[in-house]
């Protein structure tokens, strides 16, 4: 390692949603010349190996979590495998910023992502700068920044009565249907919300923490701003590989990212069909629909007779108990008969190959925020299809203050009925002027996400500042030790 070569220990929750936005961040480090070492479970290792693809220029600190095979939701129990992630990531956490300072590659800042507020802790005691990368956007992190700040108690049992909304700083209007899931009375997820809770804590604890959000300046341009004169926000994003924004760097390090180059008939299948035409739904990495609305999905796409591409991840395929009788099973496969001739269904894509190929029209999206920034880096417009957590904020974003996309409206017991998905479907699509403003809107967000990330881009900049700031607060502190 080159003498002063700044070195950054990235540590990054074992989820996709996690893993693409840190490889995406640890390779804009390594264009920026940092030597990176990557922290994350065995697992997670795992499954980047089964996609064929190890990046070669990271280093790697693997540690187990007990749960090498990775975590199943419906037989694991997810308290004790965040005990042990937290008491084993902690402990390698620890070993490996102690061994690469006796080796002389010390680490000279960590960055951790979501739901590790432990991580930051070793840091503090190790005296090793430490910043958090935020992977949701600026304002889902101010909505959980007020709402350990007060804010919690306006938000009660009414909360879903139509007339309710909340005021938050720098964020627009929110109705309930708006917020992180976890922040309503009615989450179910109890071990999530204390995690929050501990994190901003401990931000608050220190003195005005930096925290890195995977988004750019011009996008919430508010959001991005400090909050309080307490907490210091810089925009780095969007994370999404060069090759789809610049196209400096042809490789997409991330799970999954490539594990269908060898089998890409869906590719070709693109290929054939007309520039703008084809409708992309995926429910990203976590997600499984009910039946019941894979179903109403099936007729609404049949309904609009568009061709399509869907991905139905393999344990999805068979969801939730709420099994077919007979004869609805000999129904549906007579839709499947009639949707093979419209479209695709793959159990796994290159998402961002099928975002940027020409015929693509437009996205059915849950609104992760990975898939919600590639729509945006590649100028899709979307139908924002939220289901729980920051993708209901997301999805608010999308339709109310990017005005890329159109939401689906959703009906009493949570399915999105088939008449609606094609009312959506048809006005992103369609030759209406709604239609028409979106794909507009998409393409003006398109540009600003490349200047963004250009060199002297105001993510490409925060970025480099922000090592230099690091690397010279280290430096100082190293020559303080010695005198
Ligand atoms: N993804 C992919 N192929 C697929 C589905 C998803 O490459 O068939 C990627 C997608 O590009 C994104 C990630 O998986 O980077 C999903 O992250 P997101 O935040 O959108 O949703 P989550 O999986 O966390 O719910």
């Amino acid at each position: 390692m080159a003498q002063n070569q700044p070195h950054f220990l990235l540590i990054t929750f074992p989820a996709q949603g996690h893993i693409n936005p840190a490889f995406r961040f640890a390779k804009r480090l390594l264009m920026l010349g940092v030597k990176v070492t990557i922290a994350t479970t065995i697992s997670a290792h795992r499954k980047i190996t089964k996609a064929g693809r190890v990046p070669e220029s990271f280093d790697f600190a693997l540690f187990s979590d007990g749960f090498d095979d990775g975590l199943d939701r419906k037989s694991h129990d997810t308290t004790v495998f965040m005990g042990q992630l937290r008491t084993r990531g902690a402990q390698s956490l620890k070993q490996t910023i102690v061994s690469n300072t006796e080796n002389g590659t010390p680490i000279t800042c960590l960055v951790y992502t979501l739901l590790l507020p432990w991580a930051g802790e070793v840091a503090r005691d190790l005296k090793v700068p430490s910043a958090m990368l935020w992977i949701q956007p600026a304002s889902v992190f101010r909505v959980y920044y007020y709402y350990f700040h007060g804010y919690d108690k306006l938000i009660g049992d009414d909360c879903n009565e139509p007339s309710w909304s909340i005021q938050l700083p720098g964020l627009p209007l929110l109705k309930s249907r708006d917020l992180p899931s976890f922040c309503l009375p009615s989450n179910p997820y109890d071990y999530v919300l204390p995690l929050f809770k501990e994190q901003l804590d401990k931000l608050d604890s220190e003195d005005k923490p930096n925290i890195l959000v995977n988004s750019f300046d011009e996008l919430e341009e508010e959001a991005l701003k400090e909050i309080n004169d307490k907490i210091n926000m810089i925009a780095v994003g969007p994370l999404i590989p060069s090759a789809f924004l610049d196209g400096k760097d042809s490789s997409d390090e991330s799970i999954g990212g490539d594990l269908f180059k060898k089998s890409k008939e869906y590719v070709e299948w693109m290929n054939t069909k007309p520039k703008g035409s084809i409708v992309y739904i995926s429910f990203g990495s976590i997600i499984m629909l009910s039946n019941k609305q894979k179903k109403a999905m099936v007729q609404g796409l049949l309904a609009c007779g568009r061709p399509f591409l869907w991905v139905i991840r393999d344990e999805d395929s068979n969801t939730k108990g709420d099994k077919l009788e007979e004869d609805e099973e000999e129904e549906e496969l007579k839709c499947l008969e009639q949707l093979e001739k419209l479209g695709l269904i793959v159990p796994w894509c290159s998402q961002l190959e099928v975002l940027s190929h020409p015929s693509l029209g437009c996205f059915v999206t849950h609104c992760g925020w990975n898939s919600t920034l590639e729509s945006i880096g590649c100028g899709v417009p979307v139908v924002a299809f939220p289901q729980w957590t920051d993708q209901c904020t997301n999805a608010k974003l999308i339709e109310d203050v990017w005005g890329t996309g159109m939401r689906v409206t959703v009906i009493e017991d949570g399915v999105v009925e088939s008449e609606e998905i094609t009312r959506c479907i048809e006005v992103v699509m369609g030759g209406n002027e709604k239609g028409a403003k979106m794909r507009k809107n998409a393409m003006k967000w398109k540009d600003c996400a490349k200047n963004a990330m250009q060199e002297s881009g105001s993510s490409y900049m925060n970025l480099k500042k922000f090592v230099e700031q690091v690397n010279g607060s280290f430096a100082q502190d190293e020559n303080r030790d010695l005198e």
